[in-house]
């Protein structure tokens, strides 16, 4: 079988790039190895300056023009007009930007998963029946997550990861919270994001910072002084790829987390998936295309990573800043949108 633009991953990425293309008629098929588009690690936040506008602010599940910041020094609380943060089931998004593509004109398949990428083809096992087909193309694109097959046979390593661990917990919570600790969570954090019937209970942090082992370990202690015993519940755990290192690679694509896109600072990555999928969908459609929204994305990418680069291994470094971020915040002098990878 041959096909125009192979994309290989039904996450974010890879819809929103399958949509643009099947809606200007390029011959579309998006691979997947789970049975299900949509269930994904990911605690679901989803920012109102950057997602909302396309994502159905009826998909929403809760939304928050307020938000509670915690580090050692400070508690504050900072409220907008508008909300700041929205929670999404990821199955529920997955869905809609499934029913997107398909509705364009895409195909998807399930249940299938590609084992090996050649000049031009690609190597695909159907899981339902064990079979094998081969797959040519005109062009790729690796929409594949912070593990990519298509980033690999690319040659490139990904070295600049973060840890993201997700307890899903039944319970009907109010406040959106962050929790910024540098001995528990080192440059990262930890959150409370409440869904419409359970809460996601996480935390995150740059893998030289802090192993997963004791982040884990951190963050239950943590939740359970909040009240919460995650040790009833089991924790789901994923790497996020933050070492970008290119988009464009001739026929070959990668968007999302496979092109290390996601927020080497905070984690956020539905966003960046999103955007860098339209816009590798436009430049296939047509080459010259210069749209602006790459280049601001890699702009902001680069301004997270450099802060995690600063604050790396060091403590004292890492609280000083986040106490100074949530003075910031509190004065108003910052923006929450400004730690947001729309802006
Ligand atoms: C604990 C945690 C919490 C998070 N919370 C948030 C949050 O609140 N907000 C936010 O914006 N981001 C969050 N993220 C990050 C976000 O989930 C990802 O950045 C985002 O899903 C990236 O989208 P993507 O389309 O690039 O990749 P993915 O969503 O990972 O999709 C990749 C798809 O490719 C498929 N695939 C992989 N290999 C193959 C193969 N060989 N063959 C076929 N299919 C394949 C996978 O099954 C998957 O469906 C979180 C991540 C973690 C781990």
């Amino acid at each position: 079988m041959h096909i125009h633009t192979l994309i290989i991953g039904a996450g974010p990425g890879g819809l929103a790039c399958a949509k643009i293309l099947a809606e200007q008629g390029v011959e579309t098929l998006v691979l997947e190895r789970k049975k299900r588009i949509g269930p994904k690690v990911c605690a679901g936040g989803i920012t109102w300056s950057g997602l909302i506008k396309r994502v159905p602010e009826k998909l929403a599940e809760k939304s928050f023009p307020e938000q509670y910041i915690s580090t050692p020094w400070q508690k504050i609380r900072i409220q907008e007009k508008e909300p700041i943060i929205a929670t999404i089931n990821r199955e529920t998004l997955g869905h809609h930007m499934a029913e997107q593509a398909l509705n364009a004109g895409a195909q998807i398949r399930t249940g299938v998963i590609v084992r090996k990428i050649d000049d031009g083809a690609v190597l695909v096992q159907n899981k339902n029946n064990n079979s094998q087909e081969t797959i040519s193309f005109d062009y790729l694109v690796g929409a594949d997550g912070s593990s990519s097959l298509v980033r690999r046979s690319l040659g490139l390593a990904s070295e600049r990861l973060g840890i993201g661990i997700n307890y899903q917990v039944p319970g009907d919570i109010k406040q959106m919270e962050w929790h910024l600790d540098s001995h528990l969570f080192a440059n990262g954090y930890a959150w409370i994001f409440p869904h419409k019937k359970a809460v996601s209970i996480g935390a995150y942090a740059d893998k030289r910072a802090m192993g997963p082992g004791n982040l884990k370990k951190n963050l239950i202690n943590w939740a359970d002084r909040q009240g919460f015993n995650l040790k009833k519940h089991s924790a789901k755990a994923e790497y996020i790829n933050y070492d970008f290192q290119g988009w464009n690679f001739g026929r070959t694509f990668l968007v999302g987390d496979a092109a290390g896109l996601a927020s080497g600072l905070t984690g956020e990555g539905i966003y960046p998936a999103i955007i860098s999928a339209e816009h590798v969908a436009q430049t296939i459609i047509a080459p010259e295309y210069s749209g602006k929204a790459m280049e601001t994305l890699i702009r902001n990418h680069d301004k997270h990573s450099r802060m995690v680069t600063l604050t790396g291994k060091n403590r004292f470094l890492n609280s000083i800043l986040a106490e100074l971020v949530t003075l910031g915040l509190r004065s108003g002098m910052i923006k929450f949108n400004k730690l947001e990878m729309a802006v």
